[in-house]
Parts: C-alpha cells; structure tokens; sequence
C-alpha cells in the first residue's frame, strides 16, 4: 500500500481520499487545519435554534453532471430546494437575476420575451464605443436603470471600489432572461442535503484506509513520509508567499437570532442599494422549508479585502493576480510528488459539483496511471 497525504478535508480533498481508499492501493491521511471537516461547505445545528446553519455562508447543491449527482447522492440524501433570490433596491423588491418579471415590474410593462428583449437592447447606451470599465459595459448592456438599481451599489459593496476601476470583463454576459424563470441555478439537478454537507464529507471519509487528522496545518517539508500528496490549500501559501499574495475577496458575517418564525419570508435576499453595508442577508431555515423551527437565524453579509488571517473566499483574478498566478502555476509544475487541486490549489472560483468532479477525474488518472509518478499531472486545472 503506498502512502498518500491530502491536505485539506474539503469536498476536494474527501472525494480524492475515497477514490483512493476505494482502490484499496493506498493508505490515506487527511491533514485539516481546522477543528472540523467539510472546508467552506461546513454545516452544522445552531445550538441555540436547532436549524442547520451553513457556517461559512449559504451553499445550495447544484449541477446538470449526472455523474457528480449519482455520485453524491451515495454519500447522503438531499431534499429539493430551488433557489429563488429577491433582491431590494432603490425602488422596490424584485425577483432576481433579472428576468421578464423583474423587468415588467420595474418598468411597469407587460412585455412579452420578444417586446421584453428588444427594449432591453435600446435601453443600451450605444454613444461610448468599446467599454473601458465595469460601469460602461453594464451601460452598454442594459443601460442607467437597470445598473443604478441592480449593479452599482451592489457591485462598489462586493469588490470595495468604484465600479470604473473594475475590468469590463468582470460583466462578461447580459444577467438578464426573458422568461419567468426566477430559478436562479440553470442545472438539472438541485438540492439541500437532509443532514448537512458536513454529514456527507463525513461518510466520504469513513473508510477504513482513510485517517483523518483535524487541526493539523500542512507545512512543506511534510510530504517526507508520504510516497505522494494531494495538495488543496492556497497555492500561494504552499510557496510561503514568496511571490507576493494572490488577491482573494472575502466575507464576514454578522449572526442575529429573530424570536419569530419568519425574519425575511426567503432564504436569500441581496441588498443592491447603499443604505445598508452589507450585500445579503441569508435566513437559513428556508433551506429547509419541511423543517419547523419556532424562531429563525439569519446572518447579514459583508464584503471585505482578505486579510493575513482571513479565509480566502472569491479569486479576484485581476490581471496581475492572472500573473502571479501563473508563476505560482510554474513552480507546481515542477514539483515531484504533489498535485494540486480544488478552488484555492488552482486559483479559480469553483462551485461544489465542479471540484468533484475534477476530484474525481484526477484520483481515476492516479489509479490508472501507467509511467513515473513524476510526471503525473500536477494541477487540475488542467484537466
Ligand atoms: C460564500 C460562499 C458561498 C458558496 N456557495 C456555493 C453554492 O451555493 N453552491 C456551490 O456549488 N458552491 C458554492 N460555493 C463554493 C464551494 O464553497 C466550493 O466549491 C468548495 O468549498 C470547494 O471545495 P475545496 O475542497 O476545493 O475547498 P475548501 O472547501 O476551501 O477546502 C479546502 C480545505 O483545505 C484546508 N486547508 C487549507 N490549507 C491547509 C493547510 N496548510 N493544512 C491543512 N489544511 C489546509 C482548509 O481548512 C479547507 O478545509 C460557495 C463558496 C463561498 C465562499
């Protein structure tokens, strides 16, 4: 049995290790730094109000990747839950993303898809050319309204700048549809697991190959026992920051507990306006609407720069970050016995099905692989 070390207990990281201990080739360690597995998909039961509260912020399971989806129905069972987001502005609630109703009701029309989108398409400011910023794409695309209302002030709280210091490519497609779709996932399959994300990652890692060690950091120098290892940190803290810090958003809550059944009447609601700081506010109990609670937990969300001790959360992928990024990407390269892989290993915002997916791909690759372990792939980003 040949000896492999994964760093991190996220979905990454389990759904390697279960591969991998499947086979029954290997035995496993999992390193976490925290005091719990799971990654940033931690769920857990408020102790105060008994609802499942997902601690590192709302996860909502959703793909159209019928394997993924097989697949971790294996490991837990999920309730259905459509995501359905309201969003408050200027003038008024709205459903959101911004679809044939949301148009209707702020434009107070009763536009049909073909009227709906050809008045979109006008109210497109034409005079500037190619869009320079963040704010001439958006007023090229769907024009003042629709971007005071929606984006602005949402967009100045999520990145702290002025929408013209942000990269048109930030607004790459039209958030816009013509139809009553108010689901804001397009994937085939949808859900909330029953018992949590952290009752799911727990059976993934329940294998007799598989050892788990929680609130142990992974440093270099560590791999010296183990025959190869799978790495899902951040890729810069892996090479001690030499480079300098790839540039990551990161979020903060603030926890509230409403003495009544209902604070909000929807899980999520974003603020789009600036007369509150934060950008959303999610009440957890929605997420389990055939669960009764008497009282409600909800938490208001803000937006920061990560700091030292902060958890990274959104790659910013400005174009020097693009940069440092690919020097990091260059030394991973040439490492022998490590692979990276997951949101942080590879710099790229990543939903749930995505990592495993590719978690899965590349333990397949690792099982099967036929030459030097060297040369085996070193990032999944590459896949
Ligand atoms: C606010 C927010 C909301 C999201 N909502 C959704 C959603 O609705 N739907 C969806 O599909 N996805 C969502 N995501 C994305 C989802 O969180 C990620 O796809 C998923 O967590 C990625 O799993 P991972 O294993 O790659 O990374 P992580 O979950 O971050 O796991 C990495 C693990 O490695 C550990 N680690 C790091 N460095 C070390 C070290 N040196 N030593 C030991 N351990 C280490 C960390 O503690 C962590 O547990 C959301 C993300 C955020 C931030």
């Amino acid at each position: 049995m040949q000896k492999i070390l994964i760093v991190g207990a996220g979905f990454s990281g389990a759904v390697m290790a279960r591969e991998l201990a499947a086979s029954n080739r290997y035995t496993i360690l999992v390193a976490e730094e925290r005091d719990h597995v799971a990654g940033n998909c931690h769920t857990r039961r408020d102790p105060e109000t008994g609802i499942m509260e997902h601690v590192y912020g709302p996860h909502i399971f959703n793909t159209s990747n019928k394997v993924v989806w097989d697949y971790i129905n294996r490991f837990g069972e999920f309730s259905p839950y459509i995501n359905r987001v309201k969003a408050e502005t200027n003038s008024g609630t709205y459903s959101f993303p911004i679809n044939l109703h949301t148009i209707n009701q702020l434009f107070h029309k009763n536009f049909n898809p073909r009227e709906a989108r050809k008045f979109v398409e006008e109210l497109g400011e034409k005079k500037m050319g190619v869009p320079a910023n963040f704010e001439e794409q958006a007023l090229t695309l769907l024009g003042r309204e629709i971007y005071e209302n929606f984006l602005k002030s949402y967009t100045e709280k999520q990145w702290g700048c002025d929408p013209r210091q942000l990269p048109a490519s930030v607004l790459k497609r039209l958030p816009v549809r013509f139809n009553y779709n108010d689901n804001y996932y397009n994937s085939q399959y949808q859900g909330i697991p029953t018992e949590g994300y952290t009752h799911i990652i727990q059976n993934l890692l329940n294998h007799p190959n598989i050892t788990v060690k929680l609130n142990s950091k992974f440093t270099k120098g560590h791999e010296a026992d183990f025959d190869y290892v799978f790495y899902t940190g951040p890729i810069d803290a892996y090479y001690g920051f030499a480079h300098g810090r790839l540039g990551y958003r990161t979020v903060y809550f603030e926890r509230h507990v409403f003495d009544g059944e209902d604070y909000q009447g929807n899980a999520v609601i974003n603020y789009c306006h600036d007369k509150v700081p934060y950008t959303r506010i999610h009440e957890h109990k929605h997420f389990m609407p055939h669960e009764k609670h008497p009282k409600s937990l909800y938490f208001k969300e803000f937006s920061k720069e990560t700091q030292e001790n902060d958890i990274p959360f959104y790659p910013k992928s400005l174009p020097h970050d693009r940069d440092l990024y690919g020097i990091y990407r260059s030394l991973a390269l040439k490492e022998e016995k490590t692979s990276f892989l997951g949101r942080l290993a590879t710099y790229r915002y990543l939903d749930m099905h995505h990592v495993i997916d590719e978690a899965l791909q590349l333990a397949h690759k690792f099982i099967n692989r036929k030459g030097d372990l060297r040369t085996f792939q070193k990032l999944s980003d590459s896949l």
